[in-house]
């Protein structure tokens, strides 16, 4: 089994005993391939471009290295990690802070716009060790002079193809070059368009570039889908899976030896015979439940990709990549699981909207397309339980001993003057009761609404639906770069009254509902509001976070837009003429080339409720 592999461990990487206390309390086993490469570079000073995306670890990857020279007694920032986004500044501000759980006295604060000043500028009087930002925000406090970066050691660009995308990029090099000259820079990006090269070249000291490939094959006999996780939560989908899907023996991978443990309790709650299995357990209780696995005792593991490493089970019909892994690599490792001996097997993949660059990187490493799937319907129950039901009803039907039920019917249905046919129904009824075949309706409807919404393909999803009529003869325009996306057209309650520019729409809806720059489409500013094209079947969380996003000191309020424009010309469009400067700064929009390939969903909705407000350019205050 895996523990007798040498593994490269977190020790190894000659991290302080108190963050290494921090990560075996996370669950984290060992480090992941971005990791294992950056971690030792950074450790040493060094420069660094990290070709990484969401999900491979590369938060940790430049956080440990931070925290492993920061000097506590020092009250003022040692680092400073930019974001493209609020979310993922206050993510990345997390992540630090339990991974310094060790640290007494760590202090990281996330800035970003849209949140109020006051509460920043003192936090950052009392002093932070780490400050992760926003650039705009950050920009804006060294202009108060509320920030300062004369004695910060390391800078760390995360994302930094988002942060050129969304506009970002004049304001990141000007607080480059407000840093001291022998600071380390580590620079992370999925892509690697010009202009990030450019900040690379002139920027980074002699950068070691880490790019993890893998060479791969999957197994033919494997089927490989995957689920884009929208509107359910990912244990009720899992759970979903389970009741329909016929399978023999199941491994369901996780990341950390925490989440084994808790997932193997909860689906035992739900009934399944399901046990986990990490680096945590002794190589005794290992091998014992992989052989309760092999003998049926147990269906499921939970499992962490070093735990289940080479594990050689025939009867492993299925293998649920419920967080998906942190390379291609392990993928490939995780779904040879089944398939095994010549038997047929299937891999499911759960894929968050901000991982589908994973989903992409997977396909293009296997060279195979990975199908996406649908969450079993309310109908795909029912007809499963109902078939289920009526199985077992005529199993119990070839038993000899049932006379004294049948004299129990007939006596009923005499007694009330009723058929045995209705005396059946109820006896279904008693038996079904506290597990009904037919799933409750309210929870299914908000459920088909939420996937009509979230369904991938926007053309589909309109199909057949009504939601045409809701917008008036000014239809939305199709976008150059993907003409077969479905657009519509919205309107939002800022106009050239709020002096507002496109660039501050498109950048409050980047920002807020996470939609890609490339989906946001023609936009037209007239007196008292404003249109702009956006991918159709908005999800409704992402619309109502934007109702509330503020631009230019008020509420989009947006809403699909049924009226006619009134007369007069509107405003220069986006697409035609802005070129993408959404602070009017002249910053030229990276070319298409330059974007990268996206997938077909432009929603990354993140179903936050919070009100939260956008970081958006008109909201920032400017000193
Ligand atoms: P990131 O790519 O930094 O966004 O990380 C994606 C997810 O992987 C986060 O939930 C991390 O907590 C988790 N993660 C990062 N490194 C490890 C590791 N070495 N072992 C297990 N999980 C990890």
């Amino acid at each position: 089994m895996s523990s007798d592999s040498p593994e490269l461990s977190f020790a190894d990487l000659n991290l302080p005993s108190s963050i290494l206390q921090a990560l075996s309390d996370v669950g984290y086993e060992t480090p992941s391939p971005i990791q294992a490469a950056t971690i030792p570079l950074l450790l040493q000073g060094k420069d660094v471009v990290g070709m990484a995306q969401t999900g491979t670890g590369k938060t940790a990857a430049f956080a440990l290295p931070v925290l492993a020279d920061i000097d506590l007694n020092a009250n003022h920032p040692q680092a400073l990690v930019l974001c493209p986004t609020r979310e993922l500044a206050i993510q990345v501000a997390e992540a630090f802070q339990s991974y310094a759980a060790h640290l007494k006295g760590f202090h990281v604060l996330p800035i970003y716009g849209g949140q109020d000043m006051r509460g920043q500028l003192k936090a950052l009087k009392r002093g932070v060790h780490v400050v992760v930002g926003t650039p705009g925000r950050t920009l804006d406090h060294l202009n108060r002079k509320s920030l300062a970066l004369n004695k910060i050691k390391t800078i760390v660009l995360d994302e930094a193809d988002e942060m050129l995308r969304m506009g970002f990029i004049d304001d990141v090099e000007a607080i480059l070059d407000k840093t001291p000259e022998d600071r380390r820079v580590a620079l992370f990006s999925a892509t690697m368009p010009a202009p990030i090269r450019k900040v690379a070249n002139n920027y980074l000291n002699e950068p070691e570039e880490i790019q993890i490939k893998t060479k791969v094959t999957t197994n033919e006999n494997i089927e490989q889908l995957y689920w884009l996780v929208s509107g359910t939560n990912k244990l009720d989908a899992l759970t979903r899976i389970l009741e329909v899907e016929e399978f023999d023996g199941m491994i369901i991978f996780v990341r950390t030896k925490t989440s084994t443990v808790e997932l193997a309790d909860k689906l035992n709650a739900r009934g399944y015979s399901a046990s986990a299995l990490n680096g945590d357990m002794s190589q005794n209780l290992r091998i014992q439940t992989v052989e309760q696995l092999k003998r049926g005792s147990l269906d499921i593991l939970v499992a962490t990709d070093v735990a289940a490493r080479g594990l050689d089970v025939e009867r492993i019909s299925h293998v649920m990549n419920y967080d998906i892994p942190y390379d291609d690599e392990a993928y490939v490792h995780r779904i040879g699981r089944t398939g095994r001996a010549g038997r047929t097997g299937k891999a499911i993949l759960f894929v968050a909207p901000r991982e589908r660059r994973l989903l992409r990187s997977i396909e293009k490493t296997t060279r195979k397309p990975i199908t996406q799937m649908d969450l079993p319907t309310r109908s795909d129950l029912i007809e499963y339980r109902s078939k289920a039901f009526k199985d077992s009803v005529v199993e119990a039907m070839q038993r000899d001993d049932l006379d004294f039920f049948a004299n129990i019917v007939k006596e009923i249905s005499e007694e009330q003057n009723c058929s045995e046919n209705e005396v059946g129904a109820a006896l279904a009824y008693l038996v079904q009761k506290d597990r009904p075949l037919q799933p409750p309706k309210e929870k299914a409807k908000r459920e088909r609404k939420e996937r009509d919404f979230d369904q991938d393909d926007s053309r589909q999803r309109r199909k057949g639906r009504d939601g045409e009529k809701e917008i008036s003869g000014y239809k939305a325009k199709p976008l150059k770069d993907h003409p077969d996306v479905e657009m519509q057209r919205f309107k939002v309650a800022v106009g050239r009254k709020d002096n507002v520019k496109p660039g501050q729409i498109v950048g409050a809806i980047a920002n807020e509902a996470e939609i890609d720059g490339d989906y946001i489409g023609n936009i037209e500013i007239y007196e008292t509001f404003s249109t702009v094209d956006l991918p159709a079947g908005m999800p409704k969380e992402v619309f109502n976070l934007l109702k509330q996003t503020m631009v230019c000191n008020r509420a989009l309020n947006i809403d699909i837009f049924t009226e006619k424009p009134p007369r007069g010309k509107p405003g220069k469009s986006r697409l035609k003429s802005e070129g993408g400067d959404r602070r009017g700064k002249g910053h030229k929009r990276p070319s298409n080339e330059n974007r990268g390939k996206r997938d077909k969903n432009p929603h990354r909705g993140k179903g936050k409720a919070d009100g939260g407000r956008s970081q958006g350019p008109g909201k920032r205050a400017k000193s």
